[in-house]
C-alpha cells in the first residue's frame, strides 16, 4: 500500500535531495562498476590460455552479487576501511560527504543495484520471462528520474512517534536529515492509520518527475474491518467488467443487468489533445533553446496531468466496483501487447483498464471481494449474450451487437460486459453458475 504526496521543499532541502538522488546514482555506479571489471577480469582470463596451455578457471574470484554483502561493502568504502577507498586532500580517506546525506541513501541504493544484477542474472539463465535483461545501465545524471528511497528503520512495537519516518504535524513529514518537510494536499487518513497501528511505513521514496518531487510512503496496512469487509447488501450475481469505448468501462452481472457505466473517456481524451499540442509545440522549438527548455516543462506537466486525470477516474471507479459487487470477472489484459493501438479512444480505454485490473485486484483483497480473472482466448465482444451465438469476426466501430441467431440488440461494450460476468473458468460460459473454484481464481485467501 502506498500513499503519495507532492512535496514543497524550503531551499536548503531542495539542495539535499539533488544530493540524495545523486548519492543514489553515485552508489548504484560504484556497484555496477566493481561488478562489470571482475566480470572483464575473469572473462579475460579465461580466455588468456595458462602456461600450461590449457584454459583454467580465472584467478580472481567472482563477487558476492547479494545486496547484503553490496550494502557492506559500500559501507566500508565510503567509511575509508577498504584498500580502494577515496583518499581526500587532507588526507582523510572515505567519502568526505557521507554525514550530510542519511546513511539510508547508500544502503536502499546498494540493494537496488543488487536487484538489478539478479534481473539480469536470471534473464541470462533463462529464469525470467518477458524480455531479455541486459546489463543494469549506469545511471547517468540527466538520463535517470532522480530518486531515492529511505526506510524507516523503527524497533518492532515502538511508537510512531519515535520512527525516523514520522509525521510531525499535519502538513509536515519528517524525513532523516533533511527535518520536517511540507506535503501538499490532505494527510489525515494516513495518519489517522498511522495513528491506530493500521498502517506501517516500511519506506518513503523521494522522486522528482516535471520538476516536482514526490514522497511516496510505502507500507502494510492492516486488514479492513471486519464490516468493511463484508458488506451485506453487495450484489450477489457475478458482475463482468469490460472497457468501454465511449466510456471507461461497462459493468454489467450474468442476469443481463447493466450495474455500472464509468464516464470518462471524455476527459482524458481532452487530455491526451492537450498532451499532444504540448509534444507539437516542442518539436516547433530549437534544440538548445530557452523556448525549448519551457516547452519541455510544459509536455512534462501535460503528461503529468494526463497521468493524474486517469489514476484518478479509475481509483472511483475502482472503489465503486469493489463497494458494491461479491464477485468481478475482468478479461485477462495482455498489456504489453496492446500499447499500439491507432484508435484512440480504444487505447486510452485499454490504458485506463491496465490500471483498474490492477487496482481491482488489490482493492478486492482489502474487501473481501472475489476477483476472476477470464482468460485472453475468451470471445467476450464476439459472443451474444442472448443466445450464446459466437461471431468470426466483429470490427471494432460496430457499436452495437446484433445478433442473427436471435436477433438480440445491445450495445457492444455491456454484451461483452454480461459475458464476462458469466464466465466460468473451463471455457464455456453458461448462465447457470458453479461454486468459484477455479485455478485462476484471486480471492482473499
Ligand atoms: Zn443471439
Amino acid at each position: 500500500m502506498t500513499f503519495q504526496f507532492a512535496i514543497d521543499p524550503n531551499a536548503e532541502q531542495r539542495i539535499l535531495l539533488a544530493k540524495c538522488a545523486g548519492a543514489r546514482r553515485y552508489t548504484v555506479n560504484h556497484h555496477l562498476a566493481r561488478v562489470k571489471a571482475n566480470l572483464d577480469a575473469r572473462s579475460a582470463e579465461r580466455e588468456s590460455p595458462s602456461e600450461s596451455g590449457d584454459l583454467c578457471e580465472p584467478s580472481t574470484h567472482s563477487l558476492s552479487w547479494s545486496g547484503f554483502s553490496f550494502i557492506n561493502e559500500f559501507n566500508a568504502w565510503k567509511n575509508g576501511e577498504s584498500e580502494d577507498s577515496l583518499v581526500n586532500d587532507d588526507g582523510t580517506r572515505g567519502l568526505a560527504w557521507r554525514h550530510e546525506l542519511p546513511g539510508d541513501v547508500f544502503e536502499c541504493a546498494s540493494v537496488d543495484a543488487a536487484r538489478a544484477l539478479e534481473n539480469f542474472s536470471a534473464s541470462r539463465r533463462g529464469e525470467r520471462s518477458g524480455t531479455p535483461v541486459g546489463f543494469p545501465r549506469f545511471q547517468a545524471k540527466g538520463k535517470v528520474t532522480p530518486s531515492f528511497r529511505l526506510r524507516n528503520r523503527a524497533t518492532p512495537g515502538r511508537a510512531p512517534s519515535s520512527h525516523p519516518i514520522r509525521f510531525t504535524d499535519p502538513s509536515h513529514l519528517r524525513l532523516p536529515k533533511f527535518g520536517p518537510v511540507k506535503l501538499f494536499g490532505p494527510t489525515r487518513k494516513v495518519r489517522r492509520m498511522i495513528y491506530l497501528g493500521r498502517f506501517h511505513v516500511y519506506s518513503a521514496t523521494v522522486t522528482q518527475r516535471a520538476g516536482r518531487w514526490t514522497v511516496s510512503l510505502t507500507g502494510v496496512a492492516a486488514e479492513l474491518h471486519q464490516a468493511a469487509r463484508s458488506r451485506t447488501n453487495r450484489h450477489a450475481v457475478p458482475v463482468g467488467v469490460d472497457r468501454g469505448i465511449i466510456s471507461l468501462c461497462v459493468a454489467a452481472d450474468a442476469n443481463g443487468v447493466p450495474f455500472e457505466c464509468f464516464e470518462g473517456v471524455k476527459t482524458l481524451k481532452q487530455a491526451q489533445a492537450s498532451l499532444k499540442a504540448a509534444n507539437q509545440a516542442l518539436a516547433r522549438t530549437t534544440p538548445g533553446s530557452n523556448g525549448r527548455q519551457r516547452a519541455k516543462v510544459r509536455l512534462a506537466k501535460t503528461h503529468r496531468t494526463v497521468v493524474n486525470t486517469r489514476r484518478h477516474l479509475v481509483h472511483q471507479a475502482s472503489r465503486a466496483l469493489v463497494d458494491r459487487a461479491q464477485v468481478l470477472v475482468i478479461e485477462d489484459l495482455n498489456v504489453a501487447g496492446m500499447v499500439r493501438n491507432r484508435h484512440l479512444a480504444r487505447s486510452l480505454s485499454d490504458a485506463a483498464m491496465g490500471e483498474l485490473s490492477r487496482q481491482l485486484l488489490y482493492k478486492a483483497r482489502w474487501h473481501g471481494v472475489e476477483v476472476r480473472v477470464a482468460d485472453r482466448y475468451f470471445p467476450s465482444s464476439k459472443t451474444c449474450s442472448g443466445c450464446g451465438e459466437v461471431k468470426t469476426d466483429l470490427d471494432l466501430s460496430t457499436r452495437t451487437y446484433s445478433c442473427g441467431t436471435c436477433s438480440l440488440v445491445i450495445d457492444r461494450d455491456l454484451n461483452a460486459a454480461i459475458n464476462l460476468a458469466r464466465w466460468r473458468p473451463n471455457g464455456t460460459s453458461a448462465v447457470t453458475l458453479p461454486a468459484p473454484t477455479c485455478a485462476l481464481l484471486l480471492s482473499t485467501a
